[in-house]
């Protein structure tokens, strides 16, 4: 389940479809749009399995739903669940290893959910700070902090003393959060270092400094 962000399994390819809804010749990217949906759905509805997350559980499409067990005994999957180990595609498909998180991003967008991406980003309460879309952002409306992020994260941002402070940022208000002071705490090394220097040059900046993103104590 963590190699996918997919709903299901075990259906033909989306190219296979196309062929036998509309010719051999057809290739995916000559469908319109309506066909490529149409294309999809025909392709979700003839998955042979689904993928419960909640339940961290995957089902066959026609599972029983019912099954006889001895009171006290842990239900075993039924036996059309259970013949999902002796699917070629299913075979294949949990024996694909998980991409590194750095390929994620060449996930196919057919492929992704973004509602459910949505809904997650919103319950990990960080829906405004990677998605601030508003008329007044410049150029692309891209938040700053989700450009912050994603280049933090495809080592645009080489500075460790950056991202060492804003590391230093979040852990202060986490302390704060939780109702403790922020002295002693740990920080980077480049960041302690940068520090260092900063309060070597002037203690006045270095305090102002301090004040607002944390570092060690004088
Ligand atoms: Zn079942």
């Amino acid at each position: 389940m963590a190699r996918t962000p997919a709903s299901g399994g075990g259906a033909p390819s989306r190219a296979w479809i196309a062929k036998e809804l509309f010719s051999d010749e057809v290739q995916w990217c000559d469908l319109t749009d309506k066909d490529q949906r149409m294309v999809i759905r025909r392709q979700v509805s003839l998955q042979k399995w689904k993928v419960g997350r909640s339940v961290s559980a995957i089902f066959s499409m026609d599972c029983h739903c019912d099954i006889l067990t001895l009171e006290g005994n842990d239900p075993e999957p039924c036996s059309a669940c259970q013949k999902l180990l002796s699917l070629h595609a299913f075979q294949v498909a949990i024996r694909c290893q998980i991409p590194d998180d750095k390929k994620m991003k060449f996930v196919p967008k057919a492929y992704r959910d973004p509602d459910l991406g949505q809904i997650y980003l919103k319950y990990h309460g960080v829906w405004e700070l990677v998605e601030q879309a508003s008329e007044d952002l410049p150029d692309d409306g891209q938040s700053p902090y989700l450009k912050f992020a994603q280049r933090c994260a495809d080592g645009t941002y080489k500075s460790e003393t950056l991202t060492g402070m804003v590391q230093a940022l979040v852990l202060k208000q986490k302390r704060v959060d939780a109702g403790k002071s922020s002295r002693n705490m740990k920080y980077d090394s480049s960041f302690d270092q940068f520090c260092d220097l900063l309060s070597s040059i002037s203690k006045r900046a270095y305090l102002t400094f301090q004040k607002h993103f944390g570092g060690s104590g004088l």
